[in-house]
């Protein structure tokens, strides 16, 4: 890492979320086929934060990301692994800056919409994209989930199918009721229909735009240190946990929990007498 951390720094990560079957790995296949065609290298991580099984089949590396199995101007790894030590929000940084440092110009980050896990991988990305599709009850779902406030941009996915329409108007009313400042980013929303590619290039310049307005604003440094920071704690924290947990004595962690649990200790005491040992 520390030999590679200076490399990196030039690519666009864009995180692509949304609930399962909107056709997020159909979209990140067209997408690469796109990038791929205007020569540029592509790296693909798909995330599954709900699997505990490493190289689950979730994601990403199924069947129509076959196509580009054999061009090395691309790479697509599945990580899926709930149990691992600091979870996903630690591991997927460090991915990202050897595709990165390996000088991929473009990463696209897929992951499952499910709560918490995708809130924090979509930190991770320069640019977000939620997609969404008729028939899902998305739009509505999506206000729930604080999904707005993540989303830089919107695919309304299977456009070719009914409703795609409303899709677009629920998204567009619900868009008009936040407040914008004239320099903020307003999110675009792009109707394609992945199968086909209609629609790929729209989004595909959609997403070009918001790295520009990243970039002039000074939002991509400032959203790079505030991932900094996120990965730095991360580290620390698992860090100071494996620590903890290994003290000898007095502090040892399972006699301290022993005595708060019999209510001999209070729980801050304890605390204490980890932090100082
Ligand atoms: P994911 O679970 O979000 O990754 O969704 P997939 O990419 O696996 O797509 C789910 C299903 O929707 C698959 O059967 C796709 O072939 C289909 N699909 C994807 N995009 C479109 C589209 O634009 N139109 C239609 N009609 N079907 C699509």
């Amino acid at each position: 890492m520390k030999v590679i951390a200076p490399l990196a720094g030039g690519s666009h990560v864009i995180g692509l979320t949304g609930s399962p079957g909107v056709g997020k790995s159909t979209v990140t296949g067209a997408l690469v086929r796109g990038y791929r065609s205007t020569g540029l290298r592509v790296g693909v991580l798909a995330v599954d934060p709900t699997s505990p099984f490493s190289g689950g089949a979730l994601l990403g590396d199924r069947v129509r990301m076959q196509d580009h199995a054999t061009d090395d101007g691309v790479f697509i790894r599945s990580m899926a692994s709930r149990g691992h030590l600091g979870g996903l929000a630690w591991a997927t940084p460090q991915a990202l800056r050897i595709l990165d440092a390996a000088g991929f110009d473009m990463i696209l980050i897929e992951t499952v919409g499910v709560g918490q896990a995708e809130v924090e991988i979509a930190a991770t990305a320069d640019t977000t994209l939620v997609v969404v599709a008729p028939g899902m009850g998305d739009s509505i779902q999506a206000a729930k989930a604080g999904i707005l406030e993540i989303a830089d941009a919107f695919a309304v996915n299977k456009s070719d199918r009914p409703g795609a329409q409303e899709v677009v108007r629920d998204l567009r009313t619900m868009l008009a009721m936040a407040r914008y400042g004239p320099d903020d980013w307003k999110p675009p929303i792009v109707s394609t229909t992945a199968g086909s590619g209609e629609g790929i290039d729209d989004l595909a310049a959609a997403l070009g735009a918001h790295l520009d307005w990243l970039e002039k604003s000074g939002e991509r440094a400032a959203r790079r240190q505030a991932r900094a920071r996120d990965e730095i704690t991360a580290i620390a924290v698992a860090e100071l946990q494996r620590r903890l947990g290994g003290l000898p004595g007095e502090a040892r962690l399972e006699d301290l929990a022993a005595r708060v649990a019999a209510g001999d200790l209070d729980p801050y005491s304890a605390a204490d007498a980890l932090i100082t040992a």
